[in-house]
């Protein structure tokens, strides 16, 4: 008898599981980004959303949870219900740096998500206020070196993308400047354009538009290829500082134990958005790198979240910024 009622009700929570999945979504689903509205990490989540939000047939909406280098926004989201409601655009920050940094970190990048695809990869650059006294890179080094105490760096709070590869910059480089933490950098990006803080190094899908207008500089791009959004920018390597190579990158993650037909819709949702023309266009006009099939979807992220995290920590500890 036991026993009956017993397959009965796993019969009835299985059941309930597929109904509550074909359904789904049955209303708008939350996406956290973990830093203010107007930077890459919004304008990502937004871009790809947008396009999410169509095959799904329910809104993906962005909700800015910004804090602590994004790890505030993203332990929500790790501990947000299972069910395909709550998702997140983290980044290689709050899935390769933090760990380093944040000796308590209440989630494991690695363990605490179900991973839904990366959106784009981020290449780095160097950029700076407008009216800096350097015409080049290498004018800028020397002048940093120089006057490295008096110099202000926009970062988005440790742990950030800004953050890690600033203090990665700064260590290659030898300055130590005074480095101003914001929520996000797009309030960074303003502060950049209003000449209250003189550089930083951020994502390309942020600071591409106002390099273009002129509104600020750009004196570097740590890849190893130029990028095609930004054709006149030399690379590190080219500029004379080849130790410097470095990129970012977005995805889109889950709180972990989904159920097996909503995360199969997430990632479905999110390659559709990768496919669509206009969605990659509006994403390389910026600068990002759209992945590849088979940089695509659930296993490729997981993998790059695991190298990401074994990459990090030992470079955060060399430059002197880990535990
Ligand atoms: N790019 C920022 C960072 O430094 C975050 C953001 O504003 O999206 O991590």
């Amino acid at each position: 008898m036991l026993k009956r009622i017993l397959t009965a009700a796993v019969g009835l929570a299985a059941m309930s599981a597929g109904a509550l999945a074909q359904g789904y979504p049955t209303r708008p689903i939350t996406m956290i980004v973990p830093f203010a509205a107007g930077g890459p990490t919004d304008v990502i989540a937004r871009i790809v959303g947008d396009h999410m939000s169509r095959t799904l047939g329910q809104q993906v909406v962005v909700e800015n949870v910004a804090g602590a280098g994004g790890t505030t926004g993203i332990i929500r989201g790790a501990q947000a219900a299972p069910d395909g409601y709550t998702i997140m655009m983290g980044h290689m920050g709050t899935h390769g740096a933090a760990p380093a940094l944040y000796p308590g970190l209440k989630y494991d990048p690695a363990k605490s998500f179900d991973p839904i695809g990366l959106a784009a990869g981020t290449p780095i650059v160097i950029v700076a206020r407008k009216d800096f006294p350097a015409a080049d890179f290498k004018g800028f080094l020397d002048y940093a070196k120089q006057n490295d105490s008096k110099l202000n760096q926009a970062q988005a709070g440790v742990g950030s993308v800004s953050h890690s590869t600033g203090v990665l910059f700064n260590s290659v480089v030898g300055i130590k400047p005074t480095l101003v933490a914001y929520r996000g950098t797009g309030p960074a990006l303003n502060d950049l354009m209003s000449g209250q803080v003189d550089f930083m190094t951020d994502q390309i899908v942020n600071v591409a538009p106002q390099i273009s207008g002129g509104t600020i500089k750009a004196y570097a791009i740590a890849t190893p290829e130029r990028s095609p959004a930004l054709p006149d920018v030399p690379t590190t390597k080219e500029a004379g500082l080849p130790g410097y190579e470095v990129s970012a990158w977005n995805a889109v993650f889950a709180p972990k134990g989904l159920p097996k037909d909503i995360n199969a819709k997430l990632v479905e949702a999110l390659r559709a958005a990768l496919a669509d023309s206009t969605t990659r266009k509006r994403l390389v006009d910026l600068g990002g790198v759209v992945p590849d099939a088979s940089g695509q979807g659930p296993e490729a992220l997981q993998k790059l979240v695991e190298s990401e995290v074994a990459r990090w920590t030992p470079v955060l500890k060399g430059a002197g910024a880990g535990n």
